[in-house]
């Protein structure tokens, strides 16, 4: 008979892969909606893009740069959200299912608890979950090319939803919708809105066109008479082009170890 009291905590740590994350490398984690397809039918998001949604997502990711400070870049658009941590960071030895789930979980109760303050007069009908992963990419230009990659999927699916949506409301079916965008390029889609919708695509808000960019900030603290008191940090959201380098050029400090 086994005598459990000679269970050894080395033992059964044996069984325990570590699934170490290489170091000195950029750790991005994302974080996306799990079938958010039907949360957003459910919860009635307005199509393409509910405006609401998308600032509770940010708000969330807000908390998340709040909370977990080797945090120091956020990318979001739709359901998903990208979390860069510092190249040199050690947030729990740098193993990945701890970092992966302690964001994901902390980013998913926020969410719910911020739900009615962005959604005051919407039930929260269950609760919504997120799947996580964990990418260490290894150079600058890596790390560059991955937020590039996001946010031409980002312009991509926006217009892509943005004719589809509109063909809907004027009263096609989904199929036949589907059928006209069938191996349309952009610049197709973009004369499609313009002469059926008198829409250009150019003009819709910049938070659907570019999603939203979450890092530390200094804010300016300015006195009566107009002059600078102090500069502290602050996470701040803004929709910037983060193809190219000027944003980048403007924070260096994002990217710096
Ligand atoms: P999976 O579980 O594989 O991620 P999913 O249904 O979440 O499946 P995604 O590819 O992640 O599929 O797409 C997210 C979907 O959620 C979008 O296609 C869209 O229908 C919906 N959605 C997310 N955010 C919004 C929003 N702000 N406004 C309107 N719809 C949204
Ligand atoms: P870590 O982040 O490393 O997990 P921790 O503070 O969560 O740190 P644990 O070893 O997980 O440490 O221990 C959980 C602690 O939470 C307990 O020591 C206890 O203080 C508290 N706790 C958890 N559940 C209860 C409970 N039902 N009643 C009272 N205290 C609780
Ligand atoms: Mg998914
Ligand atoms: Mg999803
Ligand atoms: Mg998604
Ligand atoms: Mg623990």
């Amino acid at each position: 008979e086994q005598n459990v009291n000679n269970i050894k905590h080395e033992y059964m740590k044996l069984f325990q892969s570590e699934n170490m994350l290489l170091p000195f490398t950029w750790i991005v984690i994302r974080i996306d909606g799990s079938h958010f397809h039907r949360f957003s039918e459910v919860q009635g998001f307005e199509k393409p893009n509910d405006e609401q949604a998308l600032k509770l997502m940010n708000a969330s990711a807000v908390a998340v740069l709040e909370e977990f400070n080797d945090i120091v870049f956020a990318y979001g658009v739709s359901d998903e959200y990208s979390f860069v941590l510092k190249k040199n960071s050690q947030l729990f030895q740098r193993r990945a299912s701890e970092i992966v789930s302690a964001v994901v979980s902390f980013f998913s109760s926020t969410y719910v608890i911020k739900w009615k303050e962005f959604f005051p007069e919407k039930e929260l009908k269950y609760p919504p979950n997120f799947d996580g992963r964990a990418v260490c990419y290894p150079s600058y230009e890596i790390i560059r090319d991955y937020f590039a990659w996001r946010q031409v999927d980002c312009h991509i699916n926006n217009q892509y939803n943005t004719c589809f949506w509109m063909l809907v409301k004027s009263g096609k079916s989904t199929r036949e919708a589907q059928s006209l965008l069938k191996g349309t390029q952009a610049p197709e889609k973009n004369q499609m809105l313009s002469q059926l919708f008198g829409i250009d695509y150019n003009t819709l808000p910049v938070i659907f066109r570019n999603g939203s960019s979450v890092f530390w900030d200094k804010e300016m603290m300015v006195t009566d008479n107009g002059v600078i008191a102090k500069s502290h940090k602050k996470v701040v959201v803004d929709h910037p082009n983060i193809i190219e380098d000027d944003f980048w050029g403007a924070h260096p400090l994002i990217l710096e170890t």
